[in-house]
């Protein structure tokens, strides 16, 4: 299937490694023009190096916090000087901290907002004129099987990805009628490096061992195993290509059968 992808022009958002390096590195294989960012720089140019390599597609990377204004600003000029405006916007950012609410203060749930929520509605902000004007658009904001159905001790995530999804819908009917599709993408339980972070934490807090609560992650997936990066991406890429125009306002799971709920 031809994705229409080729010279598009895409923004990837925190993708140095995991879903989000997975999905530009689709993205750059279906011949989209990446830009990608994450607050560090080593790491960042690593990843954007290896993208080439494997796809010989033209990848920058600019190194900004998404938390901050400075850091949506210098993603929305990034793309601009190198490609000129966007047509396809993945939000994406780091997991905020687990934990109970007596563990999660003021700052806490500021720092969760900025990064989880101001972070999509600023750069959405910073790109959608350009896309109604053209009438192509397509935003794509990574949430979490969360949203349909919480997980345990995942307080700041429950909350804020539900936010997301409001927003995202919200949008969607608003600019439905410029060719700009707005939807979510939920990651089921997928091996990166947050996952192995969430699961040393758990094992910590209850003193068992990491295997012990993997184990237990495996059991509540009927496919019996967690997701590979790959796995989310390709999904990721037919939600944001020319083939999916007809979907919009959408939550779509990558998740192994994990959600239980209908729809
Ligand atoms: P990861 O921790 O492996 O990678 C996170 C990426 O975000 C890194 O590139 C990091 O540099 C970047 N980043 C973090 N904070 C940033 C900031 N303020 N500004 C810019 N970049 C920032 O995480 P992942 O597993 O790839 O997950 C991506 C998102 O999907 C996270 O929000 C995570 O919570 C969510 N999610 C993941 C899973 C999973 O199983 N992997 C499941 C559900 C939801």
């Amino acid at each position: 299937m031809d994705l229409g992808l080729k010279n598009r022009t895409a923004i990837v958002c925190a993708a140095s490694r995991g879903l989000g390096y997975a999905t530009a590195r689709e993205l750059a294989a279906e011949g989209a023009r990446v830009v990608i960012c994450a607050r560090g720089d080593d790491r960042l140019q690593a990843a954007r190096q290896a993208i080439i390599a494997e796809t010989g597609a033209d990848v920058r990377a600019v190194a900004a916090d998404l938390a901050t204004r400075e850091g949506i600003e210098a993603v929305a000029h990034a793309v601009e000087t190198a490609f000129g405006p966007a047509d396809i916007l993945v939000n994406n950012t780091g997991g905020p901290p687990s934990g109970p609410f007596e563990s999660l203060g003021w700052d806490k749930w500021q720092a969760a907002t900025d990064n989880l929520l101001r972070s999509t509605v600023e750069l959405t902000r910073r790109v959608l004129p350009g896309m109604r004007e053209r009438k192509w658009g397509r935003i794509l904001n990574v949430t979490s099987i969360t949203v349909k159905q919480p997980v345990d001790g995942l307080m700041l995530s429950n909350s804020l990805r539900a936010a997301v999804t409001g927003f995202s819908r919200t949008l969607a009917t608003e600019v439905a009628r410029d060719g700009v599709t707005v939807n979510c993408i939920l990651p089921g339980f997928t091996n990166t490096e947050r996952v192995a972070h969430l699961n040393a934490a758990t094992a910590e807090r209850e003193g068992v061992r990491v295997e012990t609560v993997q184990a237990r992650t495996e059991a509540q997936i009927p496919m019996g195993r967690i997701g590979e990066p790959r796995e989310f991406a390709a999904l990721a890429a037919f939600l944001v290509s020319a083939r999916a125009s007809y979907i919009t306002g959408q939550s779509v799971a990558v998740d192994g059968g994990w959600i239980r709920a209908l729809y």
